[in-house]
């Protein structure tokens, strides 16, 4: 949507709708996950010969001037912890329109 050529209505209705669009907001995570392989190291275990066991997940989140933090994440949490990233994912999406709408009614003196 280009936004500068929209009414002040249409906006409006815009960010009426994507509130509406926000994914439950407990249910945020911020982070990406990392499969990994590991070679056991037990002798004739037939992971030496592959790419290891797994794939484990992990979730990595990163910090401004820190390394990463790494957690395991369980088999059973796997799809519920992709579900909370891409809500985190959609939701700064989301926030990020509002603001852009926001923004435009702003540089119009409209009503916030
Ligand atoms: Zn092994």
């Amino acid at each position: 949507m280009q936004i500068q050529t929209q009414p002040v209505a249409v906006l409006r209705k815009r960010r009426r709708a994507l509130v509406a669009q926000l994914p439950p907001l407990r249910s945020v995570l911020r982070g990406s996950l990392i499969e990994r392989y590991k070679r056991c190291g037990k002798p004739g275990c037939k992971c030496a010969d592959g790419p290891g066991h797994g794939p484990k997940y992990y979730l990595s989140v990163s910090f401004p001037g820190l390394r990463p933090k790494m957690d395991y994440v369980p088999q059973e949490a796997f799809k519920q912890v992709s579900e909370l990233l891409a809500n985190y994912q959609r939701t700064r999406e989301i926030l990020e329109q509002i603001s852009e709408i926001n923004r435009e009614l702003l540089r119009r003196r409209e009503a916030l």
